[in-house]
């Protein structure tokens, strides 16, 4: 009955700690406050004056920069505003409205759309299919992505099939990175949907956390290269580069679709917030100056990481197993009868992803996946809020043997 009275006395502590959202740590949004110093000039490098209206597509200069780190050809790149998930939320809703270059009709007019949904995955996903009442597909997840078997057979056999979500690259939440392989044949397979699109969230492109970097095949590239040049969306952001609320957002994609999405952006907004992207410029400066600023951000992170797989292993044994990313911001914990332990951590005022947000429409078929954010907290709160985990694991494990 051990376990049962660890947890009283984890009870008795009245911790209050927060495990759920991926946020940066106050620390790591200090590393961009130069930015509240910036832009130093408003001309942009073509001459233009930055604090107008206009360049509906973005500075040049911010998407040279970012071109080789999302690997997308500058000029087939869009600057957003600060969120990516605005970005590709709108995506959708432009998909819905307006034909995409190949499509046969617009996507309200289908009798169904269903997306892939590889899982565990990202829940804002998720949430922006439930909006639309697009239908959700899960596919596991393995070590090198989703299981190709299952997506290429789905997407050949089923033209409602329209999209898959991906995070090819230290995955939300399992930390995984598609394989070449694996993006292959995601570039290769074929759809019985004309507009199948691949909604690449590559949000964790340049978010390393030691010095063994994981590379992701160029999947635009190799799309264009199998003659099915429109099949990717990709997005990403500074959301994790510099400030949260006040990053940049890119959507990036063949030339007929980026034609298609600024067309549809151009009804939106006269232009987007340029300041932010000179300041962007000027703050990072080249693809060293990102690396740079990213290894900053990984030596704060990284002793999270550390952390959160030290205490698992030493206080879990076999009655779990997670992964050990070498990137991005999440771990993923499996263990029996997630959603208890979870009720459990938050009676004991530990505050965790809801259990099932890791999948379509909230469940977990197998009520296992347990999604840890550990960057926020400082570490003495992450080792007291993850070891009040492994005692919320032990109860539950005990209570139902
Ligand atoms: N995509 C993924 C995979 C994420 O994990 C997050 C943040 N948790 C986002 C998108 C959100 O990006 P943004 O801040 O650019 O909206």
């Amino acid at each position: 009955m051990n376990a049962q009275r660890d947890y009283a006395d984890l009870v008795q502590r009245g911790l209050s700690l927060d495990l759920t959202r991926g946020k940066p740590s106050p620390r790591q949004l200090d590393l961009a406050n130069d930015l509240l110093k910036l832009p130093t000039s408003y001309k942009a490098a073509d001459g233009t004056d930055g604090r107008n209206y206009g360049n509906l597509q973005g500075l040049a200069e911010l998407r040279e920069l970012f071109a080789p780190l999302l690997q997308v050809p500058a000029e087939q790149l869009v600057v957003g505003g600060n969120s990516s998930l605005a970005v590709m939320h709108d995506t959708i809703v432009h998909a819905l409205l307006t034909k995409v270059p190949g499509a046969e009709r617009r996507w309200v007019e289908e009798p169904e759309i269903t997306f892939l949904c590889p899982v565990p995955g990202y829940d804002r996903h998720f949430t922006i299919c439930e909006r639309f009442g697009i239908k959700m597909v899960p596919v596991p997840m393995n070590g090198e992505g989703p299981d190709m078997d299952v997506v290429e057979r789905l997407v050949a056999e089923d033209a409602s099939v329209k999209g898959i979500w991906c995070v090819p690259k230290y995955s939300n939440p399992s930390g995984v990175t598609y394989s070449d392989e694996t993006v292959r044949r995601l570039a290769a397979m074929s759809a019985a949907a004309p507009d199948f699109r691949i909604f690449w969230d590559n949000a964790y492109a340049v978010h390393h956390l030691t010095d063994t970097h994981a590379e992701l095949a160029d999947l635009l590239a190799l799309c264009a290269e199998h003659g099915n040049a429109d099949r990717a969306f990709v997005f990403g952001s500074t959301s994790k580069v510099t400030l949260a609320g006040s990053g940049v957002s890119f959507f990036g994609s063949s030339p007929a679709n980026v034609k298609w999405f600024l067309a549809n952006t151009a009804k939106q907004s006269i232009g987007p917030d340029k300041l932010n992207q000179l300041r962007h410029v000027e703050f990072l400066r080249d693809t060293e100056g990102v690396a740079a600023h990213m290894r900053k951000h990984a030596e704060l992170v990284w002793p999270k990481f550390e952390l959160v797989d030290r205490v698992l292993a030493k206080e879990l044994g076999d009655l779990g197993t997670w992964t050990s990313p070498q990137g991005g911001y999440f771990i993923s914990l499996e263990v029996s009868h997630a959603a208890e332990v979870v009720a459990r951590a938050k009676a004991a005022g530990i505050a965790l992803t809801p259990a099932g947000a890791t999948h379509p429409y909230g469940q977990d078929p197998d009520d296992r996946t347990i999604r840890i954010a550990p960057t926020y907290p400082d570490l003495e709160e992450l080792e007291q809020a993850i070891t009040g985990l492994a005692v919320c694991v032990r109860a539950v494990a005990e209570e139902r043997a």
